[in-house]
């Protein structure tokens, strides 16, 4: 828990997964003296009022980000230039303008045009997440032991980085500095293309005549079931990442497309040592995944399993 508070006032615009996690681990640190909060409906502003974890919910985002010290729009990548346009006149000189964007180019060339020169504009990515979405499925817990990258823009002031970028890693993130373009390709290969994968193979089970879609849902432990959970993310979300990253997406499809490529000429003429070398360079992949923390050993993702019925 910080006893002075990094920002005097934090705004959040948007409360969903990321915004919502945002706001429940601000409070926790202490991170701000005052946690302001807006969303696009109603029903939202509603419901973050009923859950108490903010200091105020406020009808506007002109209103939100008033004397704000730290502004973080937790809204789809499509959403982010018009509501930079709308906040620009009322932000405060000095704000840190930051956002959570899945793509960065993007946002960059959409939020920049339209904010003042007196405020430090600072785009983040925290690379967490799960496949749940709105007000109740953030956790404070969601950064932990997770990256956040931060794009600042060529000339950003230094100690502004350095500010969000502890108020992150107090979140719990660890923070690592990169330039947009550089960021969406990485992204691309570890996070976009395999959501586009995940949405591929799901509607291409459920398209199948001979086998029944009960059978799929059945025998989906095979496999199945795991590219279900990243198929079921936010359809806005995952609409607007692929038509704003549609460059290094392209290029990582066609590179994945030569990979299959290679794998279906090796089923088809039956050449053994080349799938068993694949899948061995793959299995070290994971492996140095769980190396570096970023996944858990446990069997089926963490699954629990029930006991063996006792034989009679
Ligand atoms: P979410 O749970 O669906 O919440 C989205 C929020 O944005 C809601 O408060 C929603 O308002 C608001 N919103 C939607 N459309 C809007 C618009 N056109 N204008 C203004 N506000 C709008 O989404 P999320 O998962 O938190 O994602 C938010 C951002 O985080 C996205 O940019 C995404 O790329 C990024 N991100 C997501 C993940 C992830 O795994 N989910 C991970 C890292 C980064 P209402 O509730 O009022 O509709």
């Amino acid at each position: 828990m910080n006893a002075v508070p990094l920002f005097p006032r934090v705004a959040l615009i948007g409360f969903g997964l990321i915004g919502g996690s945002i706001a429940r681990g601000t409070r926790a640190q202490g991170l701000a003296g005052e946690i302001v909060a807006t969303a696009r409906s109603a029903a939202t502003r509603a419901r973050v009022k009923e859950l108490g974890i903010v200091d105020r919910v406020v009808e506007s985002n002109a209103e939100a980000v008033k004397d704000a010290d730290l502004v973080i729009l937790s809204i789809p990548v499509g959403a982010c230039g018009p509501v930079a346009q709308e906040i620009a006149p009322y932000l405060k000189p000095g704000a840190i303008v930051s956002d959570v964007g899945s793509v960065k180019g993007a946002v960059v060339r959409d939020m920049a045009p339209h904010l003042p020169d007196n405020v430090h504009f600072i785009p983040a990515h925290p690379v967490a997440g799960t496949e749940n979405s709105g007000p109740d499925s953030g956790f404070a817990e969601l950064f932990t032991n997770r990256w956040c990258i931060l794009t600042p823009p060529e000339g950003a002031d230094p100690a502004a980085v350095e500010r969000l970028g502890e108020f992150w890693s107090t979140l719990g993130a660890n923070v690592e500095v990169m330039k947009p373009d550089h960021h969406d390709l990485v992204l691309a290969v570890t996070s976009h293309l395999p959501h586009l994968i995940a949405y591929t193979i799901v509607s291409t089970a459920d398209e199948l005549e001979d086998v029944t879609r009960s059978e799929v849902l059945k025998f989906s432990a095979g496999g199945f079931r795991d590219f279900t959970r990243i198929a079921a993310s936010d359809p806005t979300m995952w609409r607007d990442v692929f038509l704003n990253n549609k460059d290094a997406v392209l290029e990582m499809l066609g590179e994945f497309q030569e990979d299959l490529s290679k794998l279906t000429r090796a089923i088809r003429r039956g050449d053994g040592d080349a799938l068993f070398d694949h899948f061995t360079r793959t299995r070290a992949i994971r492996r140095g995944i769980l190396d570096i923390g970023q996944d858990e050993a446990k069997a089926d993702f963490g699954r629990t399993h029930a006991g063996l019925k006792k034989k009679q």
